[in-house]
């Protein structure tokens, strides 16, 4: 039972087995560099989602500190002008990613001033009226950087970008953002729970913990492939406004009403990211306000990227290394590479669907290696199976060739070997009968007809197979010779004039006269014998058999139609295959050996001709050949290619 069912399912075993042992040697590795490529060309292609309107950015940038007449770091006096007229536009939140840490160390006698109460009493007047005021601050290796007193009273989280350093990508892009550190949710989530993200949700989509650390992180969205345009905000992209134009009062109070307005330098940095810049327009020294922009949106939007689980990852590379291994050994070989690269393009576009629709990130790098690993590794595997069974078929067939030639041999030795005690008994009998007839008893006199009777088809079937052993072992040559074709049909009627008369039957002759040609006479005698006694044989007694002769210029057409038994379709679709018989009563009843029409076919081809036959059943057959008119001697006539495909060609029919 086991062992058949083993035996029924061996090859989806081994195939299985096989992709569950590639899928966890894969699974082992590592192809962050890979996987983080695959990565950033989702993020970057197709359609992203919106970038939510209500985020503002406001850009300190070179054109404002030239205008201003200053170095970066602005003083503290600058901001507080900008805080207390933004108060008045009425923001729905200030987000201050400014490092106001620097800004005291440049201008420290500002921490004594007025300016700096001045701003924090700007923005808890912000926090009065419901719109939140949170500043960014740095972080480094003695934690949060945060300005002194007093200006360390303002609401502050860290505000850190994230580059992809040793793990994962090692290539400084922004992919994930800090949501949680040391217990205390950074500057976006901050800001985004105080504009109202609910504080029931524990953790955001996709959020994880960083092993080693005390912090949580998000992979989060680019929103509509972010772009960067100073001074003109365009469709998709977060407006952006210098902080010159605004402290100028060239930005309408209506443009940061309500908004989220993100502060922030536009400083070129060495992290990359998805967002883009008339500058450069490829990947990379983009500013960070920008990649802000989208962290916070992401977090307010709760859209971080979900990463599937790594048995999900682990069943999907097993699963693609099956089919490929199943089509590489079911399909043609160009069939198995369509297949595998489609697959593989495929996968690629399902993952880019649910990555864009769903935000789901499904691995790559391994289900893909597995792919085309796997499709390398099973080729040649395949091509070594195929050529041992193509030496196998060839040894097989040398094997049946030399049991076939064996056969042959067999066969003509036994056949010629009876020949001869055959034409004796034949001799002796014809001979008692001639002498002894009169004194012979009646009975005697027949028993001894049949004896020569008998002695006759048996040599009949000799001859045939030996025939037979000639045409098969390409023994077969063509003696030409010019000769009146109705002759030898009028000698064939002479010959079998006799056993027309035993049946009744009528032999009418239409001979056309025929100008010699040439071919092998006692070839085309045997095979005009043949169709004449096959004439006489299988049709009844006192009917009519009809031979016509015709010139028809290439050829010369000899039909024999007699109105006898007659032969189904099938039996006609069989009727020049070797040993064939048709299975009719009366055919039984009847000798034959089944080689006469194989022969008949054959030896007509030879003559570059052809053989054809109408019949029906109850109503009679005609069997017509051509044979040509014009034949020319050909040394190669009968090479062994030649013969095999005669025999195949009439096996076949
Ligand atoms: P044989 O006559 O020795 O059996 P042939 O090769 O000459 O072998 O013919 C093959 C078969 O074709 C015959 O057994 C017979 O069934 C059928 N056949 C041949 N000629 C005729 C015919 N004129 N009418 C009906 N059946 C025929």
């Amino acid at each position: 039972m086991l062992r058949q069912w083993y035996q029924k399912h061996e090859k989806a075993l081994a195939i299985s087995l096989a992709s569950l042992l590639l899928s966890t040697f894969l699974m082992n590795l590592e192809f962050n560099f890979l996987e983080s490529a695959l990565y950033d060309a989702r993020m970057r292609l197709g359609p992203q989602p919106e970038t939510s309107s209500e985020i503002v950015l406001v850009a300190l940038d070179d054109y404002s500190t030239s205008k201003l007449d200053e170095f970066s770091p602005l003083p503290l006096d600058q901001h507080v002008r900008f805080l207390e007229l933004i108060e008045g536009y009425r923001p729905k939140a200030v987000g201050y990613l400014v490092d106001l840490a620097r800004s005291a160390q440049s201008f420290p006698e500002s921490l004594q001033s007025d300016w700096s109460s001045r701003l924090i009493s700007s923005a808890s007047r912000l926090e009065a009226t419901g719109a939140p005021f949170l500043l960014g601050t740095r972080f480094d290796v003695n934690g949060e950087v945060v300005p002194p007193y007093p200006l360390s009273l303002l609401p502050h989280a860290i505000a850190m970008i994230h580059k992809d350093g040793n793990v994962f990508g090692e290539d400084k892009v922004t992919r994930r953002a800090l949501v949680n550190l040391y217990g205390r949710n950074s500057f976006h989530l901050d800001l985004a729970r105080k504009l109202g993200l609910s504080d029931q949700l524990k953790s955001l989509r996709g959020q994880f913990a960083e092993p080693g650390f005390d912090a949580d992180y998000v992979f989060f969205r680019y929103f509509g492939n972010t772009q960067y345009y100073p001074n003109q905000p365009s469709k998709n992209a977060y407006p952006v406004y210098s902080f010159i134009d605004v402290l100028d009062g060239k930005v309408a109070a209506a443009e940061l009403a309500g908004k989220i307005i993100l502060v922030g330098t536009i400083a070129r940095d060495d992290s990359n990211d998805f967002t883009y810049t008339p500058y450069s327009k490829k990947q990379g020294t983009n500013p960070k306000l920008i990649v802000h922009a989208n962290v916070l949106n992401s977090i307010m939007q709760d859209r971080g990227l979900v990463e599937a689980p790594g048995w999900f990852h682990f069943l999907i590379t097993t699963a693609l290394i099956s089919f490929v291994i199943w089509s590489v050994f079911t399909y043609t070989p160009l069939y198995g590479v369509i297949n595998t690269v489609t697959l593989a393009l495929g996968f690629l576009l399902v993952g880019q669907i649910l990555f864009m629709a769903r935000g789901l990130w499904i691995r790559e790098a391994q289900p893909l290696i597995g792919i085309f690993l796997s499709y390398y590794l099973t080729v040649p595997y395949r091509l070594i199976q195929e050529y041992k069974q193509r030496w196998d078929y060839q040894r097989r067939n040398d094997i049946l060739l030399q049991v076939e030639e064996m056969k042959t041999n067999f066969i003509r030795l036994v056949t010629h070997d009876l020949k001869t005690p055959v034409a004796r008994i034949q001799g002796l009998a014809e001979m008692v009968l001639r002498k002894g007839g009169k004194r012979l008893e009646a009975d005697e006199n027949e028993n001894l007809k049949h004896i020569v009777e008998s002695t006759d088809e048996l040599n009949h079937f000799i001859s045939s197979i030996l025939e037979l052993t000639k045409v098969e072992s390409n023994r077969v040559t063509l003696n030409l010779e010019s000769k009146d074709v109705n002759q030898l049909v009028e000698k064939s009627v002479e010959r079998l004039r006799l056993k027309a008369q035993e049946k009744q039957i009528e032999v009418e002759l239409e001979l056309e006269p025929l100008f010699p040609i040439r071919i092998d006479t006692s070839l085309i005698a045997k095979v005009l014998n043949n169709l004449i006694d096959n004439a006489l044989k299988y049709s009844p007694d006192g009917s009519r058999v009809h031979i016509q002769t015709l010139d028809e210029g290439e050829f010369i057409r000899i039909s024999v139609s007699d109105q006898g038994i007659g032969l189904s379709e099938e039996e006609q679709a069989h009727l020049f295959t070797r040993f064939y018989r048709a299975k009719n009563d009366l055919t039984t009843q009847i000798s034959g050996t089944g080689l006469g029409l194989y022969l008949t076919k054959y030896f007509v081809e030879a003559h570059d001709g052809r053989v054809e036959v109408e019949s029906s059943i109850g109503k009679g057959s005609k069997f017509t050949i051509w044979i040509s008119s014009n034949l020319q001697p050909q040394p190669g006539l009968f090479t062994a290619s030649d013969t095999l495909a005669n025999n195949k060609r009439s096996d076949s029919l």
